[in-house]
């Protein structure tokens, strides 16, 4: 990113002779040092290109970088010129005007003209040029124009990573294991029954898929997530768009959320024209319902953890509290998933067991270190499991400057290891389609205790961590690779299905749907028949 433009400095009164010699050694002193300051390269920092006297004026031709901008510079070059012009002429600064300000960025990037300061865009496909209206100081200082910096800034980040999301390096897998299955899970589920799809990504899971599934989350739970002391929280499934707007969802990932909205009245009888209609059509057209509600004011839940931040917002947390350790499984997460719905492994609606802390940076590494060896002991001994470890670095984190070599494996900075599993159905072990992602541990630096102003009581840094365990997904892995008779499971887990009595399953004169999917019920009922009634 490049910035241009012509700052105009009008002093108190015009300037004399005696004083052009003192702004020329100011001007020096600017480019050789302090409009450097803060800019590993200098070519990051900011550049006086040229320079003019006119009476009360001095006009300065203005090249920056992204280290300092130019608004960062322009107040610089004022502050030293009231600082020099005073002490030595009693000249003080009447004011400034940024005339003509330019942003040239890599690329071809598209910004909105309705923004504020922003009065015109043009782009030749290798570079985009953004003018902006002219700038007072005032307006320099404003949020609201250092906000729409950063905006560009991060439109050229993003461009430059090339339209990945994330940055992928293998961090660690385990040893190649004995697979005997290779059919898709998801497919077998659907033929016998065990699961009825009822909506676009949503599905109800009969008693037997339920059973399994709440086997498979408490062996989770008592494996991992309680020998860690983690404390079970529940969390609202519903927010209001300002946790979205802080957590940043609702800027990265708003194609892929789900919203709700609240009915405009409480009051019945002003419904009745639609009741009415459904009454008589029998049919509810989504358009005609819209009219009787107010817009979206919430988005469901998305990610899980956004209320964890919520509570803990504006709260100042002293060491005796941290770090703070809990879980949340108490209901569903939603996305819109634009293509790729898959049996119940990739849902609109899925369940997932979400794990939070907060804490110093030291605590959240801890903690992500600690999660990661369970996490391994549980793929690996626990459930038998293929499965592998990547760094992932999402575009956002991103140092501006940092080159992409630069990223791989210091996981001790804020970022997400992936955690996948080997669906053998899908491909050989090589075939990168073939690794599910199940679940991640994310280290989140301050990314979220920043925006909802989660405070130390003596001012020390804190971070957040959190890790989501997509039940469905790990179900959907452990049944790939060792398939549906009980005899294969783990023992362990195993054990965790026969706590309880095996339930029945749906088999009907109409279900399930087809003959095929009969027999094989009926099959799958025989190898149950020791854990109770299937
Ligand atoms: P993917 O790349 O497969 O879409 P993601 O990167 O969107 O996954 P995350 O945002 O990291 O997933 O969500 C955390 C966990 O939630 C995932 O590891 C997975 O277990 C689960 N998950 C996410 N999206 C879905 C979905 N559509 N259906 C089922 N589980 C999901
Ligand atoms: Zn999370
Ligand atoms: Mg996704």
């Amino acid at each position: 990113m490049r910035i241009t433009g012509v700052l105009e400095v009008t002093l108190s009164k015009p300037l004399p002779e005696e004083a052009k010699s003192k702004v020329v050694e100011v001007i020096q002193y600017l480019n050789n040092v302090y409009l450097k300051r803060g800019a590993r390269d200098p070519v990051e920092g900011a550049h006086i290109s040229s320079f003019e006297l006119k009476e009360d004026k001095i006009v300065f031709v203005l090249e920056t970088g992204s280290r300092v901008r130019i608004d960062e510079a322009s107040l610089r070059i004022r502050n030293v010129l009231a600082q020099e012009l005073g002490k030595n002429f009693r000249i003080g600064i009447r004011g400034l005007r940024l005339i003509e300000p330019k942003i040239v960025l890599e690329g071809s990037i598209s910004i909105s003209l309705s923004l504020p300061f922003v009065k015109n865009i043009y782009s030749d496909g290798t570079k985009t040029v953004v003018e902006l209206s002219e700038l007072s100081e005032s307006d320099l200082k404003k949020p609201i124009f250092l906000r729409l910096l950063r905006l560009v800034e991060e439109k050229e980040r993003r461009y430059r990573w090339g339209g990945k999301g994330e940055h992928w390096v293998l961090y660690k897998k385990s040893a190649e294991k004995t697979v005997k299955f290779f059919d898709d899970p998801n497919k077998i589920l659907e033929d016998i029954g065990w699961i009825k799809r009822v909506s676009i990504g949503q599905w109800i899971y009969t008693p037997p898929l339920t059973h399994i599934l709440n086997a498979l989350k408490r062996l989770f739970l008592d494996e991992v997530v309680k020998p860690l002391g983690f404390d079970e929280a529940t969390f609202p499934k519903m927010y209001p768009l300002e946790v979205g707007l802080k957590t940043g969802h609702l800027k990265g990932v708003i194609n892929s959320m789900v919203f709700a909205s609240l009915p405009k009245t409480y009051n019945i009888a002003e419904f009745e024209p639609l009741i009415d209609y459904m009454y008589v059509m029998d049919t509810a057209p989504p358009e005609e319902v819209q009219k009787y509600l107010e817009p979206p004011s919430y988005f469901l839940c998305f990610a899980q953890c956004e209320p964890f931040y919520w509570f803990f917002e504006n709260e100042i947390l002293d060491d005796a509290v941290l770090p703070i350790k809990w879980y949340d499984m108490s209901g569903p997460s939603f996305r819109w998933e634009a293509g790729g719905l898959h049996g119940i492994e990739r849902l609109i609606e899925f369940h997932r067991i979400e794990i939070v802390w907060l804490g110093k940076p030291e605590h959240v590494i801890d903690i992500r270190n600690k999660l990661m060896e369970r996490y391994e002991y549980f793929l690996d001994k626990v459930l038998d499991l293929e499965w592998r470890f990547a760094w992932v670095t999402p575009w956002f984190y991103e140092q501006a400057g940092v080159v992409e070599e630069k990223l791989e494996l210091d996981i001790n900075t804020p970022g997400t290891i992936d955690i996948e599993v080997w669906v053998p159905y899908k491909g050989g072990r090589d075939d990168k389609k073939a690794w599910l992602e199940v679940g991640n541990i994310s280290i989140h630096g301050t990314k979220f205790t920043e925006p909802f102003r989660i405070k130390h009581n003596r001012g020390e840094i804190l971070w957040t961590g959190c890790s989501g365990f997509g039940s469905e997904r790990w179900l959907v892995s452990l049944l790939a690779q060792k398939g549906f008779n009980p005899d294969n499971w783990p023992k362990k887990f195993l054990e965790y299905v026969k706590k309880e009595p095996f339930p029945r399953s749906v088999l009907t004169v109409t279900y399930p749907k087809t003959k095929d999917g009969k027999e094989f019920l009926k099959n799958i009922i025989k190898m149950f028949e020791g854990l109770g009634n299937a």
